[in-house]
């Protein structure tokens, strides 16, 4: 920390709640917050969080302006927080890779709605983090831009696709984090990097500004390191968009302010399906442990069963590879960034630049697309797929009809793992995502909490699953569980 803050008390790893107190009460500034995350992104670059810093100078200016508001008592609610994004959801005037070659110099002449809706309440954006290519991956070793280290631990992976969101948190580089998800990209690495992230409910967060992957499962989430702050951020940019039409109209409770941890008379479901498939001992034994706490603290534990669960990593990874190969057709060396020099004809344009500039996991995924929906297979693959998508569906349906309050269930079967441990084998890698795909599938939204450590001190997550728009419930239990470990 610079000689110049020995006055001011250090805001990295601080909820936003406390940085805010600070403010009113002129033990900071905006401006000595945005310079202590940059010396601090500064110290720590070996972790490769973000594949852009925002200038200095435009960033200074940003918060001297917050600052003044803050002086006169019309700043938003999001005053004082710093906020990386994942380098997929656009900024305007800044470069957005997507974590992909193809993407090099690709600037966004528009803000996404969730960039606008935060910038509205005073947020700072401090840049880009860190992803796997198109949002591929569990890991962040499928970024064209390197691997992002886990603070934690620098030989472990900080868990994907989101990992540098949930990396610039845990490391104390911004207060908050935008990441997104398609199966588990912001719950995975919120929980291998001990921070709390969000998947909403489809439809509870508009796309519109961010790169297309799975249409029908993507969806934005933030990742902080206290409920409350991802509570915050939830009720700033949820709500209808007219932009995108798979907004719902549900209204946006203000989850921070209804913040409760009283999980008295609650019914919550563990559901048996989720503590087998090579599960560690120490997850499980963590987990179930905040479960005897939750019952401890008058919940009504239930043991229940989401029969279809063992069908979820194959649907998901048919149905969103079918999506994926569409979605990314549009990256054809024509508009865009990358273009193979040398080309003859246009076909052969087409196929350099795309052979060039994508990755392997993204190449595997759009030939499995391909392969899924071309004439013979559609039946028997994409088809398929989708009816067992609607079984998997009606298994959280059914649960919650029965009078469910919500379900906990590990987020993932292990703590953060080695790097290049399952880079031989994708279907290894898929695995990390068995806990997490099926409440993409299904919709619901799902918080993951830090829970416990192992015994080499990594992060255990836990994550509370909620019938579709009731966040809310997400956040009482996540709240409550985070009181019980503190
Ligand atoms: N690991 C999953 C995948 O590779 C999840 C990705 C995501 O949620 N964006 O598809």
């Amino acid at each position: 920390m610079g000689f110049l803050y020995f006055h001011l008390e250090s805001i990295v790893n601080k909820p936003h709640f406390d940085l805010q107190k600070s403010l009113t009460e002129n033990k900071t500034s905006c401006s000595s917050i945005v310079e202590e995350y940059l010396s601090q992104i500064d110290s720590q670059s070996d972790l490769n969080a973000f594949i852009t810093v925002f200038p200095e100078s435009d960033l200074r200016t940003h918060a001297r302006q917050i600052d003044e508001r803050l002086g006169n008592g019309n700043a938003g609610k999001l005053a004082g927080m710093v906020v990386g994004v994942k380098d997929a959801i656009v900024v305007q005037g800044q470069k957005n890779t997507a974590g992909s070659k193809i993407l090099e110099n690709y600037v966004s002449p528009y803000n996404a709605t969730v960039i606008e809706r935060i910038l509205a309440e005073d947020a700072i954006i401090i840049g880009k983090t860190n992803m796997d290519e198109f949002a591929m991956g569990s890991s962040n070793e499928n970024s064209a831009y390197g691997n992002v280290l886990n603070p934690l631990d620098k030989t472990r992976v900080p868990g994907g696709s989101s990992g540098g969101s949930a990396v610039a948190v845990a490391a104390g580089l911004c207060t908050t984090a935008l990441g997104s998800e398609t199966g588990g990209s912001v719950r995975l690495p919120a929980s291998f990097c001990g921070v709390v992230g969000l998947k909403p409910t489809y439809g509870r967060v508009s796309r519109y500004g961010l790169s297309a992957f799975a249409s029908s499962f993507d969806q934005i989430g933030p990742i902080g390191n206290c409920v409350s702050d991802v509570a915050l951020l939830t009720e700033v940019i949820a709500g209808l968009d007219p932009n995108d039409s798979t907004t719902s109209a549900e209204s946006v409770p203000l989850y921070s302010q209804t913040l409760d941890t009283n999980v008295k008379g609650l019914r919550i479901g563990v559901p048996k399906e989720y503590f087998t498939l090579g599960i560690q001992k120490e997850v499980e034994q963590s987990v179930q442990s905040t479960i005897e706490k939750l019952a401890n603290a008058g919940a009504l534990i239930e043991e229940i069963s989401l029969p279809h669960t063992e069908y979820g990593i194959a649907t998901y990874y048919i149905l969103v590879t079918a999506e994926a190969s569409s979605n990314l057709a549009r990256y054809d060396g024509v508009r865009f960034t990358h273009r193979s020099v040398g080309a003859k004809t246009v076909h052969e344009m087409f196929v350099k630049s795309r052979s060039e500039a994508f990755g392997e996991e993204v190449k595997r995924r759009i030939m499995l697309g391909t392969y899924v929906l071309s004439a013979g297979y559609y039946d028997a693959y994409y088809k398929k797929a989708q009816k067992v998508r609607t079984l998997i569906k009606k298994d959280f349906v059914d649960v919650f009809r029965r009078g469910l309050d919500c379900i906990v269930a590990p987020t993932s079967p292990t703590v953060a793992f080695n790097f290049g441990e399952r880079m031989q084998d994708p279907l290894a890698m898929y695995l990390s995502d068995i806990y997490t795909v099926n409440i993409n599938i299904a919709g619901n939204p799902a918080l993951s909490v830090p829970c416990g450590i192992n015994a080499d001190r990594m992060p255990i997550g836990i994550q509370v699953i909620a019938r579709d728009f009731d966040e809310s419930m997400c956040f009482r239990v996540g709240h409550a569980i985070e009181s019980m470990s503190e």
